[in-house]
């Protein structure tokens, strides 16, 4: 009750405005949109994937459930799928961005709501032994104040092993070019606990899906250091044609942060 009445207080004092149809927020609402607008526009990507990178078909047309891209470069990445909620576009986007940038961490808890049972299926389905988020080099974590996939896995109610940790920065990805982006994010993770990992099903969680340079980097390491299997699941899905270079630099989350 005291915390509702908080949040009147608050809303009266700092109006906010709906990211989507620009309607005063007021008391029942979803953080950045409004409660209807939020529930039309946060929708899930429920068309096919292509089955090495995710890229979405309808997307990026190839055959046998394969992208273009993959067919044609024989892709291969060290994770075993990639899984995803949404693309990286319009309120996600408006969403991810708010929580990143702008440090509005209530909406980590709506996102987890959002994606908590697709989530928790894709763990079963895969028969994922432990979720492990992407971290943070520690000074992002000081000047955010907290890592968006804890939280948003927090608001999802799915318990975390936070068994990495980013030692090194790396420059900052400006280029949506992948061996490029391989290349910086080479060598910028550690595992924490090896022992833990051993014979294990991981499913690596981030915010954003862009190249996946960074997912790829991270699986290589989880399996050099004993995992089975690897799988990758993010908020969001950064599509070719949305891969723009300002998205790509200023951004995403793999590869940012
Ligand atoms: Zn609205
Ligand atoms: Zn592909």
């Amino acid at each position: 009750m005291l915390r509702e009445l908080y949040r009147a207080l608050l809303d009266v004092l700092f109006p906010s405005f709906c990211g989507v149809c620009g309607s005063f927020l007021f008391l029942e609402h979803r953080a950045v949109a409004c409660k209807e607008c939020w529930e039309r526009e946060f929708k899930r990507y429920e068309g096919k994937k292509c089955r090495v990178c995710g890229h979405p078909l309808e997307l990026l047309p190839g055959s046998k459930e394969l992208c273009l891209r993959c067919l044609k470069e024989k892709r291969k990445f060290a994770f075993d799928g990639v899984f995803y909620y949404t693309l990286y576009e319009g309120l996600p986007e408006v969403a991810i961005r708010e929580l990143k940038f702008e440090k509005y961490r209530l909406v980590a808890y709506e996102i987890g709501r959002e994606i908590a049972s697709n989530l928790k299926g894709v763990i079963s389905r895969v028969g994922a032994n432990l979720v492990v988020p992407v971290p943070l080099h520690r000074s992002t974590l000081k000047e955010r104040g907290f890592n968006q996939s804890e939280e948003i896995l927090k608001g999802a109610r799915v318990p975390f092993s936070p068994l990495l940790e980013k030692p090194f920065k790396g420059e900052k990805q400006s280029t949506a070019d992948f061996l490029k982006r391989r290349e910086n994010v080479k060598g910028l993770f550690r595992v924490r606990n090896a022992a833990e990992l051993i014979g294990k099903t991981v499913l690596l969680f981030d915010d954003v899906f862009t190249t996946g340079a960074t997912a790829d980097e991270i699986s290589r390491l989880l399996k050099k250091s004993g995992a089975e299997k690897v799988f990758v699941y993010t908020v969001a899905y950064t599509p070719l044609k949305l891969l723009t270079k300002e998205k790509a630099g200023n951004l995403v989350g793999f590869g940012k942060g």
